[in-house]
């Protein structure tokens, strides 16, 4: 039996309903906190306060490290989600139950039970706190999530009982929701992979979804990349291909199915925003496109990782002078991140008027795709799809590029395109979009499971 284990803020009721499902499950309970204490010789709290987070998040690694790898139910600290090392270990070939509760369940149990304050700040702040810190840890954390707020313990357990005897897919919309991915586009060896996940007998109830959802989404190579990712790091996902005309159908599908997360490509990075509960205030308000969405504990919660994947690859050019060609969706991540790495950006576009709106919000120059004869930067940026297809002119005259300038085309479908090419024969530095691809990647993963992959695992599980 897969190992079963509770994450989930103080209070929650990890080792309540963990030691029932652990009498009923007839497997061993095993409770991280506990195994430090019992190896330190001191309580939580004292390595907390005497020594810092960052010791004691050093003894839980090597206790989660160290526990068995199947067969036992475990109940770990409250912080644990936030260590990605820790979720790399803990969600190996185990299912991860995140219990939740409303702020006055958990401030009324703690007041019950007193436990040692995690901070300076009374009580219920300090729950409002941790909770707003920790909530992507969380959602990223959860298989599944159940809500302990109005229950006992026994039937949180007898809900966590039933789920994993169950899975999540509801009986009734297995076969409905089939027949939407039956284009004929996801090739045949996926395809049946997902049939039997969706099957009425499914190998694994507990096997979950993902995927990318878009229009036309075929050609991504998401699927490949996260479903090798799932194999190496022994995760019961199965990621796929939502390709559909209409948003709200492959969302209704997504819902219907109980997806973990999806990767939203075009058309629909804009789209999805009123349709979803959060979108993250960092970037993806800021930037006014999602391209990740995390389902978990009831919420669709949307981020943006494109400018991530932007960024990494120019962070050493700050400051420099930046043309950014195009201005739609992906165009709007790598504005932002030029405009972090503090570069004097100018967007050209086909179409200028939306140059000139994108350039009003990131405070940048703008113009037609003409204007580049002008304009000597140090960084083109391509973000059409000029180089997709066969045949596609250069998005710029081949003739205007310049040795000294460094050429990122975010097209990575063909790896190399003929901007890639023109531009390292005129001997700049070029940056292809399976950079921008990797960076991106990498931070969906972490914001869907929690485990940060190594740039270099992420690249040789490239298809
Ligand atoms: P989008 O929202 O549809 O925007 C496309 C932009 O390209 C618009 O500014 C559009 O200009 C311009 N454009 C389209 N066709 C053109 C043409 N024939 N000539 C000149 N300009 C043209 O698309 P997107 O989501 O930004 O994606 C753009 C590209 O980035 C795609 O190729 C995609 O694969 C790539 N991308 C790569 C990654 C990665 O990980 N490497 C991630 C995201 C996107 P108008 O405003 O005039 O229509």
């Amino acid at each position: 039996m897969k190992r079963i284990v509770f994450c989930g803020f103080r209070g929650t009721g990890k080792t309540g309903v963990g030691t029932i499902v652990a009498e009923r499950t007839g497997l061993p309970f095993l409770d991280t906190d506990a195994i430090i204490e019992q190896q330190t010789g001191r309580s939580v709290p004292d390595i907390f306060h005497e020594d810092g987070e960052e010791r004691f998040r050093e003894e839980e690694r090597k206790v989660i490290a160290g526990l068995p790898e199947s067969g036992a139910v475990v109940s770990t600290g409250g912080g644990v989600v936030t260590d990605p090392v820790n979720m790399m270990h803990l969600r190996k070939d185990s299912v991860i139950i995140v219990l939740h509760a409303g702020i006055d369940t958990i401030e009324a149990r703690l007041i019950q039970k007193p436990r040692p304050p995690l901070t300076n700040l009374p009580l219920r702040e300090e729950i409002a706190a941790m909770l707003v810190r920790r909530q992507q840890h969380y959602q990223a954390a959860a298989d599944f999530c159940i809500d302990t707020s109005e229950t006992t313990p026994e039937a949180a357990a007898a809900a966590v009982m039933d789920l994993l005897a169950r899975g999540s897919i509801p009986a009734k919309n297995r076969a409905p929701c089939t027949a939407f991915f039956k284009s004929g586009r996801i090739p045949p060896k996926c395809m049946d992979r997902l049939l039997a996940v969706l099957s009425d007998n499914p190998p694994d109830p507990l096997t979950r979804l993902a995927g990318v959802a878009g229009y036309p989404c075929a050609h991504s190579r998401g699927p490949f990349l996260f479903n090798a990712l799932f194999a190496r790091y022994g995760l019961d996902y199965h990621y796929t291909w939502f390709e559909d005309p209409e948003l709200d159908e492959i969302l209704r599908v997504a819902r219907h199915l109980d997806v973990k997360g999806l990767s939203v490509t075009i058309p629909f990075k804009q789209e999805i925003i009123p349709l979803i509960d959060e979108v993250d205030e960092h970037a993806a308000q800021q930037i006014g496109a999602v391209n990740t969405v995390v389902f978990s504990c009831g919420t669709a919660r949307g981020y943006n990782t494109d400018w991530i994947g932007v960024r990494k690859p120019l962070a050493g050019l700050k400051g420099s002078k930046a043309v950014l060609l195009g201005a739609g969706g992906a165009a709007a991540g790598a504005a932002f991140a030029l405009t972090d790495l503090d570069m004097d950006t100018t967007i050209l576009n086909r179409t200028p008027a939306k140059a000139k709106a994108m350039a009003e919000r990131f405070g940048c120059s703008w113009g037609g795709l003409e204007d580049f004869m002008n304009l000597e930067p140090d960084v083109v940026v391509n973000s059409t799809p000029l180089g997709m297809n066969r045949g596609d002119r250069m998005p710029v005259d081949a003739a205007l590029l310049k040795k000294e300038m460094t050429v990122f085309d975010l097209v990575y479908t063909p790896p190399v395109t003929p901007l890639i090419e023109a531009a390292r024969k005129a001997g700049c530095t070029t940056i292809t979009g399976t950079e921008m691809f990797i960076g991106q990647a990498k931070e969906q993963f972490y914001l869907f499971f929690g485990i940060d992959v190594p740039e270099e695992k992420i690249r040789e599980l490239l298809p």
